[in-house]
């Protein structure tokens, strides 16, 4: 079932347009990779999905519901959390009470933070740790953790593995994989690294100066296609998009 629908969207910052005509869909289990260089309009595009960046023009349903128009916590009140890049926790607060905030602002649902802790393990021994004094990868997982305490519909992640090491970048794809596995969420990841992006998304669009210049299963895009697109050397898209 679709999930998330994005049509004709269009946003910008003053005269600049950084999101161009933008449509997609994601489905509920579903993994939507958005790849594309810097300033590409990936940010723009998530925190206009949020709410918290006026759109100019176009058209956000959720479940058929159009929230174009309800506020960035209605939103999050109707099923759409963002796990923003830079994740933003509170540091003087405990981890646990990073996520009992997040919860209280929500949708009622299946997460809690008993389930948040069976999804995301490493969080257990960090309960009573502050926020503030985590390391990078720790604090990623506390940000989606907060986000699943919402219990969303449609998880946008933006670049969730930016700044962490090799392994902590392993171990936070372990636990989305299991998210994954669960079924009962569509995410939305923006994704720098294409071979992960390309391995973990069942569709991904490439966005090429606020347009998606490419959009398919990355199996039957192939790589070179997807880097031509992400250099802005392709043109064109393929089916199922
Ligand atoms: P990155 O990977 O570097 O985060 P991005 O794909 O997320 O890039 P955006 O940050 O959405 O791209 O930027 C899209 C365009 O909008 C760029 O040309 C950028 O310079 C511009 N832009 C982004 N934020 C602002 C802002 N606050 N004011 C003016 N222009 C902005």
């Amino acid at each position: 079932m679709t999930a998330l629908a994005v049509e004709n969207l269009v946003a910008g910052h003053g005269l600049l347009t950084a999101v161009r005509d933008v449509s997609f869909r994601v489905d509920t289990g579903e993994v939507l990779g958005v790849i594309g260089a810097n300033g590409a309009g990936k940010t723009t595009l998530f925190r206009t999905l949020a709410g918290v960046h006026p759109a100019t023009s176009g058209a956000i349903t959720l479940d058929g519901n159009d929230v174009g128009a309800l506020s960035a916590s209605r939103r999050v009140s109707a099923g759409i959390a963002m796990v923003p890049e830079g994740r933003r926790l509170f540091a003087d607060m405990t981890v646990r009470e990073n996520l009992q905030v997040a919860g209280e602002n929500g949708r009622p649902g299946a997460w809690t933070l008993e389930t948040v802790l069976d999804a995301l393990p490493s969080l257990v021994p960090l309960l009573k740790a502050l926020a503030g004094g985590l390391s990078g990868g720790q604090r990623q997982a506390v940000a989606i953790g907060r986000a699943l305490m919402s219990n969303p519909k449609v998880l946008l992640l933006d670049e969730v593995s930016l700044g962490l090491s090799p392994v902590a970048i392993e171990g936070l794809y372990e636990q989305l994989a299991g998210l994954k596995t669960r079924g009962d969420t569509a995410m939305v990841v923006v994704e720098q690294d294409l071979d992960r992006a390309m391995q973990f998304s069942d569709r991904v669009i490439c966005l090429l100066e606020g347009q998606v210049a490419l959009a398919g299963r990355p199996q039957a895009l192939g790589k070179q296609a997807i880097t031509e697109a992400y250099f802005g050397l392709a043109h064109g898209s393929a089916a199922n998009a």
